[in-house]
């Protein structure tokens, strides 16, 4: 198996401006933490910004009171609405995007297999963090909201000791993320798996290291076994890491309607 074929971006990829893998780490990034919880969040996000009430399936989000009047434009924050529905949280998938700092984060990463995504950054009052690119006839494409590539990949979290989603840049500058990446995974090929650290002395760079796993140390194989398992099934999505709007949502969003009107697109 060629592990590092897989992650290499094709020829003729254009690249934007080279930014930080992680630099708007100021701003987490709304977790959406599974297929059911983003649907559920974007139905009450939907029907807040319509003036209406939430119309859920069965859950405990549908019996929140109502505490404004008909009509009126509803804030709502999404990782409160996730909060809200932990019986379902509890079901959906947990998988969350890794935060790298200054300090070295410890990781074993056990599959060059990742996904690509396009995905926007949208710092609006109600939704402030990474949402996929619908494609298409995506209404923040149309106002010409920056669009970033994002190569996906898990990785065993080693502290936290559950499996992560690194995500990485396209830039192939010698310091960014995905190039010293690509070169970890030709080790791993060579020689088997591998502890990395990755830290970020700045927001430009990221100094990534890496050493067979020592034999006394916890490798983590139980939680990778199960993850790839879940991989297989279908239980997990690397993409659930971002936040999936539709496009009818993205639109009702007051920013962004603003910028459609402006653009005389609304
Ligand atoms: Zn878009």
């Amino acid at each position: 198996m060629d592990l590092s074929s897989s992650l290499m971006p094709p020829t003729g990829t254009k690249h934007g401006p080279e930014v930080s893998d992680d630099s708007r780490t100021a701003h987490p990034p709304v977790n959406a933490t599974g297929g059911e919880i983003a649907a559920q969040a974007e139905a009450t996000l939907l029907a807040a910004l319509s003036g209406g009430q939430p119309t859920l399936p069965d859950g405990p989000s549908t019996s929140r009171p109502a505490t404004q009047a008909p009509g009126m434009v509803q804030s709502v924050n999404l990782l409160d609405l996730m909060a809200e529905d932990s019986a379902s949280a509890a079901e959906a998938s947990s998988l969350r995007c890794l935060r790298l700092s200054g300090d070295a984060t410890l990781v074993i990463p056990f599959t060059a297999d990742g996904a690509r995504v396009n995905a926007h950054y949208l710092n609006d009052p109600d939704v402030k963090g990474w949402i996929l690119c619908p494609g298409p006839g995506c209404a923040l494409c149309a106002v010409k909201q920056k669009v970033e590539q994002r190569v996906l990949v898990p990785v065993y979290d080693c502290m936290a000791e559950e499996v992560a989603v690194l995500a990485m840049s396209g830039a192939l500058r010698p310091k960014a993320l995905l190039p010293q990446f690509q070169r970890v995974f030709q080790t791993i090929n060579e020689t088997g798996l591998q502890v990395v650290s990755i830290s970020k002395p700045d927001n430009m760079t990221y100094d990534v290291r890496s050493w067979p796993i020592p034999a006394t140390a916890p490798d983590g194989a139980d939680v990778i076994a199960k993850f790839v398992q879940d991989m297989e099934q279908g239980r997990v999505k690397l993409d659930s890491v971002f936040l999936t709007l539709s496009n009818e949502t993205l639109r009702a969003l007051p920013s962004v309607e603003r910028k459609l009107a402006l653009h005389g697109l609304a």
